[in-house]
């Protein structure tokens, strides 16, 4: 499977915001030419949106870029993530969203699924066994996550024997440097300035 040999690279970053999500700035382009001078493979992931996947895709040379979606679903209450659709996916229920993923002949990957106390998400979804039969893969990197959490990933996509596949979760274009890099300090930063650029967009527009 090919997806599973990306997800085995060591340049891969399979979840990356752009200004399409409410709580990014980043520039779809920009996100190209950085795949480009440090060759890597990235997946744009925005929430329940794949207009600035499409649109980094048009400037994307050298085939970097995958389109993504990170889709709501709304009655576990978790996001799951859409790997090499083709057609927006809207938020919805997570059985109906992995069909229609599957669908557009695409993979469904639950994303950060043991994250925890997050903005929204008060506390860890219960993950339904139809659900987690029909998933491809697990995210079992999330550099916005604790250790923690992504070990607890780790051994739920090792015991269903799912694909893993990892990502930075950047909102801000300096988070796209630090790719697997995970300390504490640095995740409570960056957590703060994602609120406060909802509030200033908020502000703005
Ligand atoms: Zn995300």
């Amino acid at each position: 499977m090919e997806f599973e040999k990306i997800c085995n690279l060591d340049n891969i970053d399979l979840h990356v915001h752009t200004r399409y999500s409410a709580d990014s700035f980043m520039s779809p382009e920009k996100i190209v030419r950085f795949a480009e001078k440090y060759k890597k493979i990235i997946a744009i992931t925005d929430h329940n949106e794949i207009a600035g996947a499409l649109e980094a895709k048009k400037c994307d040379r050298e085939n970097r870029i995958i389109i993504g979606e990170e889709i709501l679903a709304l009655d576990i209450g978790a996001e799951i993530l859409a790997y090499d659709i083709r057609k927006k996916i809207e938020a919805g229920k997570a059985a109906e969203i992995i069909k229609e993923i599957h669908d557009q002949g695409g993979m469904a990957v639950l994303a950060h699924p043991f994250r925890s106390g997050y903005l929204w998400r008060k506390k860890i979804p219960a993950y339904p066994d139809d659900i987690i039969q029909a998933i491809d893969g697990v995210e079992v990197w999330n550099t916005r996550n604790s250790r923690k959490e992504n070990a607890k990933a780790l051994l739920f996509a090792e015991n269903y024997k799912k694909i893993k596949a990892r990502g930075s979760d950047a909102h801000m274009m300096w988070e796209l440097y630090f790719g697997n890099y995970n300390c504490i300090l640095l995740n409570l930063l960056k957590n703060f300035l994602t609120v406060l650029i909802k509030q200033i967009k908020k502000i703005r527009f």
